[in-house]
């Protein structure tokens, strides 16, 4: 710097300080928000919504927008933790970072490198610039250039580009400077909200608790129904789908669980119904409630875990006896063409997978042989519902919905 840029350093660097300790976070946004056009300034704003709620109670300073970027300023060091731990689970957070935030310009980031380097002695360094200012006078390879040998010079650091001991990463934009040594990941996906409502068919399972978490990814709010057979058999399935739920409302923040009696309209179907078509009638009469429930709540579509092949009731023939119940709204099945090995995964980093494998007595597989139909034809099955008379029994049904209502943080 010259003698007129050093002395304008001093003054920035004693700004810089005030700003150094590194109190702020900075929380970059799913890249594919940027794509939206129109629509990005609502899905940042349901997001900053979003945020809100996941940092209530935390201790911060102020929260700052840019374009796809949030900066966060901590009040104290002790909550950087908590935050950590919160943001980890904010869909629509793609990457987050501690940073220093300095003006824009390289004489204050090297007042940061002053500081951090001798503090870390790395072994080797790079540094890694993005100039999300364009004005700015050097490109991101001159950046670098400059701040590395600045660093190579003044502490005498090997550069090492392909595996350094410390990764300086630093932004430029048009406000400041961002200078961070380490990333850490979001859950990426779309702000819980943007994409509108779903209700999901929840089983207490391993696979709809996955399917929920996907469609929350995609930006859909979800309302979610469990048939029960109480007190037909125990109330396991009842308190696994209250955890799952629990669970789950930590990325939507509100939730509603309807718990629908089933055990009546069962019985009736084993009345009427050949033990082989009562999987498929089951999950017909699963379906039709879940419609009604689904357009009281001003949902756009049904979601089920069902994946193809799974089990004799998920065959492609099966599969669309099923859905052809339905005539006001469509079914989704994110995991129609997931592996089991997948899904597993994906339940065991939500943390549902040990609460999905307690045993429970499943309310279709009651009174239901080893070896149901595989090839259902709609015609034939619709005919043996006509026998059915349910009128009553699906009244007294919906009267007797439970509802349950889980806020975050629970
Ligand atoms: P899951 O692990 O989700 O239970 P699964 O492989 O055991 O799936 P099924 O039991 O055949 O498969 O259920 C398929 C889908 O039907 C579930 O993913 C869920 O969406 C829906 N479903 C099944 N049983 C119920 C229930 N009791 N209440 C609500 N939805 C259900
Ligand atoms: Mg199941």
């Amino acid at each position: 710097c010259s003698l007129k840029e050093h002395l304008m350093e001093i003054n920035k660097s004693e700004l810089a300080n005030i700003e150094l300790a590194p109190q702020m976070v900075q929380i970059r946004l799913f890249h594919e928000m940027l794509l939206k056009g129109g629509n990005r300034k609502m899905f940042v704003r349901r997001f900053r919504e979003n945020l809100n709620v996941a940092l209530r109670g935390l201790r911060i300073r102020k929260i700052i927008q840019r374009p796809m970027m949030f900066l966060l300023e901590l009040e104290e060091e002790g909550s950087w933790e908590e935050l950590k731990a919160r943001l980890t689970n904010v869909i629509g957070v793609e990457k987050f970072a501690r940073v220093w935030r300095v003006p824009p310009d390289l004489c204050s980031v090297k007042s940061v490198l002053n500081q951090i380097i001798p503090k870390l002695n790395p072994s080797s360094f790079r540094i890694t610039a993005r100039r999300s200012d364009k004005a700015f006078a050097l490109t991101s390879p001159e950046i670098n250039q400059v701040l590395g040998t600045y660093v190579h010079e003044q502490f005498k650091v090997p550069v090492d580009l392909d595996k350094p001991n410390l990764n300086v990463r630093v932004q430029i934009t048009d406000k400041e400077a961002l200078v961070s040594l380490m990333d850490y990941e979001g859950p990426r996906g779309m702000p819980v909200g943007v994409a509108g409502k779903v209700t999901v068919l929840l089983s207490g399972g391993i696979d709809s608790p996955v399917a929920s978490y996907q469609m929350m990814e995609r930006g859909c709010e979800i309302l979610f129904v469990h048939f029960h057979s109480f007190p037909l058999v125990d109330g396991t399935s009842r308190e696994k789908v209250d955890e799952i739920v629990r669970m789950l409302t930590r990325y939507q923040y509100r939730s509603r669980l309807l718990l629908v009696p089933f055990a009546r309209l069962q019985q009736e179907v084993i009345l009427t119904v050949p033990p082989q078509y009562r999987v498929i009638v089951y999950r017909r009469l699963m379906f039709k409630i879940a419609q009604t429930l689904a357009l009281q709540s001003k949902s756009d579509a049904l979601v089920t875990g069902e994946s193809l092949g799974q089990v004799s009731s998920q065959t492609l023939r099966n599969l669309s006896t099923i859905s052809a119940v339905l005539d006001k709204l469509p079914v989704l099945r994110p995991l129609i063409a997931a592996d089991k090995e997948t899904i597993v995964k994906q339940a065991k980093s939500l943390g549902t997978y040990t609460t999905s494998i307690i045993p429970d007595q499943d309310c279709c597989t009651l009174f239901v042989p080893k070896h149901p139909v595989t090839s259902s034809r709609l015609m034939e099955i619709e005919q043996i519902e006509s026998r059915l008379d349910l009128d009553k029994s699906l009244q007294e049904t919906f009267s007797s919905i439970e509802e349950k209502t889980y806020h975050w943080p629970l």
